[in-house]
This record gives C-alpha cells, structure tokens and sequence, in this order.
C-alpha cells in the first residue's frame, strides 16, 4: 500500500514465454493480498486456460467497443490480437487500498506510467535468448510462425528496458519470485510511503 491508503500498482512485463504467468502464480500464492488484474483479449483461449481466470475472452467488436466506450486504462494490439486492461476494476481497487499487478506489454507498460507515475514497473527477462525460444516451444501452445512473430517482438521489447525501474531475471522461478517480493518490500519502505510513520513521529516528539 502507498501513502494516503492507496494500493501500489504494479506493472510486470516480459516477452511471452519468459515465465510470467508461471511467476505471478508463484507470487500470488505467497502474497494472496495482491490483486491481479485479468486482461480482456481477443486471443482465443490456450487448452486449460479459463475464461475470467486467465482472460475476459471477448470478441474483436465487443473490444473495439470498450476502446470506444473508454472502459480500458490501457490496450495494445499484439500479434495480430487485442490486450486490455479494465479501468474501473482497477481504479476501484487501488482507491479501496489493494495493491494492483498487471501481467502487460511495453506499450501498455507506457502508458500506465503516464496516468500513475508511481507505479511500479518490472521486466522480466529470460536467461538468454535460446532459453526463451525454447520455454515457448515447451509450452506447445502456439504454432512455429506465431513463436516467430512472438520471438520477434521479445527483441523489440528487449530494446524498451529503460522504461522499467527494475529488471529481474527469470532463471529460476523461486529466485525470480523472491526478487519481486524485495522490490515490493522496497517500495513499502520509501520515505512517500511511510507518512503515516513520519507523522507519528513527529507528533510525539519531545514526549520520550
Ligand atoms: P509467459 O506468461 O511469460 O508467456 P509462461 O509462464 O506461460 O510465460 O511460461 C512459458 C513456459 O516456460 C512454460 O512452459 C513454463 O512452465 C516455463 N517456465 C517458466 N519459468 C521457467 C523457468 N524459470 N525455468 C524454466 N522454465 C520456465
Ligand atoms: P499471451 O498471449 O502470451 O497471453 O500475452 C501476450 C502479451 O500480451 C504478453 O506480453 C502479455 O503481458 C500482454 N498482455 C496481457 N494482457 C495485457 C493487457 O491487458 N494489456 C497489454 N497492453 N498487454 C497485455
């Protein structure tokens, strides 16, 4: 939680297949007081993925018409399919306190950062190139033109690091999950998130 009782948003990117859903999952179980953010997407489900767990599975039209409508804080077209992120559901839950992770990509990344300048931005990268292609074919979700296009992208994501405040590596998922929880323990610590430790301090003052 930030100062003035607002949740901390928290935003983890990484190109597709470097472990961030296996990552969160890993998060969420240690720290089931975070909320995660289920995107909306037109991407066809994955075998076991579950509508409203994984994705809000829509329909091109119904996203064209929630861009329209303005109900995305962010969206970005990927692969050749739309990701979005709710804004009430997520406005509503930082103003009730709840810390707020979004699993998104650079440009979605981008503009979070305009509309809530502190928020917290990680990237999670692979051990090495090699190591990611081969995590998406183990996967064997997607065909090998798409972990092309996919395999494309995650350079051209490699190059947008400088927008991020934090890199983790995700060589091991343990390791990776424990350095996420130190930069949210960080974050806890900042001077603008203590305030209401600083004003009883300052309130007692003289008193010991
Ligand atoms: P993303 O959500 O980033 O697209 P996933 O979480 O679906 O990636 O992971 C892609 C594949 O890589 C999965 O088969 C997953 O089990 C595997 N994986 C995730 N993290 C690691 C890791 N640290 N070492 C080896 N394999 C991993
Ligand atoms: P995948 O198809 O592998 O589930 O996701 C592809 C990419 O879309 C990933 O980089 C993931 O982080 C990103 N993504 C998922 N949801 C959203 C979203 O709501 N907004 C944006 N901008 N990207 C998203």
């Amino acid at each position: 939680m930030s100062d003035q009782g607002r949740g901390t948003l928290i935003v983890l990117s990484g190109p597709s297949g470097v472990g961030k859903s296996t990552v969160i999952s890993s998060l969420l179980a240690r720290r089931p007081d975070i909320y995660f953010s289920v995107s909306f997407t037109t991407r066809p489900p994955r075998a076991g993925e579950v509508n409203g767990v994984n994705y809000h599975f829509v329909s091109r039209q119904e996203f064209e018409r929630m861009i329209a409508a303005d109900e995305l804080l962010e969206y970005a077209e990927y692969v050749g399919n739309y990701y979005g992120t709710s804004r009430t559901v997520i406005e509503h839950a930082l103003a009730e306190g709840t810390d707020v992770l979004l699993d998104i990509e650079v440009q979605g990344a981008a503009r979070v950062r305009e509309q809530f300048p502190g928020a917290v931005l990680a990237f999670l990268a692979p051990p090495s190139m090699e190591a990611l292609a081969h995590r998406l074919r183990s996967r064997s979700t997607d065909d090998e033109a798409t972990i092309a296009r996919r395999l494309c992208r995650a350079a051209e994501e490699c190059e947008k690091i400088g927008l991020y405040q934090f890199l983790v590596v995700n060589d091991k998922v343990t390791h990776a999950v424990e350095e996420l929880e130190a930069i949210l323990r960080a974050e806890s610590c900042r001077v603008c998130n203590r305030k209401a430790v600083l004003e009883r301090l300052v309130q007692t003052c003289g008193q010991a």
